[in-house]
């Protein structure tokens, strides 16, 4: 081989290999970067600090309501979803996002037991009342699946609840007759 052409086969070389570098030397630096703030909610589970502060708050509010919100699943590590990510591919498991692609991985996410339907009164509660505290449902499919979201979940109209029915309202004592003999 003549040397331009060995010099320009190195060139070469260089310039293909040299991307392929940049891209791993990415990877790397994507993988130590920092993950989300989580702290503990109840059940073990773990959430983004700003997700668990509004999620205490919710479930506060719906247990006076009547109304438990019991998670079966919040932050999940990169592995976690992995795993779940390839059950789903098998047909071995429910609908799972990518690793790295699910609002789990953030902390942003909780699933909660809904019961069967629409109609029960957690799933009811939660329709109701959630966006106040910035949750909303961003999985048509999932109706356990809720995202803390507060900036693009607006809050109710006042006296309105999050589905823009009217506040139901305590019914004001009726006032104590005051009888006055005025004779
Ligand atoms: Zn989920």
């Amino acid at each position: 081989m003549s040397v331009p052409l060995l010099r320009w086969g190195l060139v070469l070389l260089v310039c293909l290999l040299a991307p392929a570098g940049f891209a791993k030397d990415v990877k790397v630096r994507k993988a130590k970067a920092p993950g989300p703030r989580l702290v503990r909610v109840h059940g073990g589970h773990r959430m983004h600090r700003d997700a668990a502060a509004a999620f205490e708050l919710m479930a506060t509010e719906a247990r006076s309501a009547g109304q438990s919100l019991l998670i079966t699943s919040a932050w999940r590590s990169y592995q976690q979803q992995r795993y779940l990510w390839r059950l789903y591919r098998k047909g071995r498991g429910p609908k799972a996002a990518r690793p790295g692609r699910s609002n789990h991985n953030r902390g942003l996410a909780v699933d909660l037991v809904v019961g069967n339907d629409l109609e029960s009164p957690t799933y009811a509660w939660l329709a109701g009342n959630a966006c106040r505290f910035g949750f909303r449902r961003t999985v048509a499919s999932e109706p356990w699946h809720w995202e803390y979201r507060p900036r693009s979940t607006p809050a109710p109209q006042d006296g309105e609840d999050c589905l823009g029915q009217p506040l139901e309202i305590e019914p004001e004592p009726a006032p104590a007759v005051v009888r006055t003999d005025a004779s």
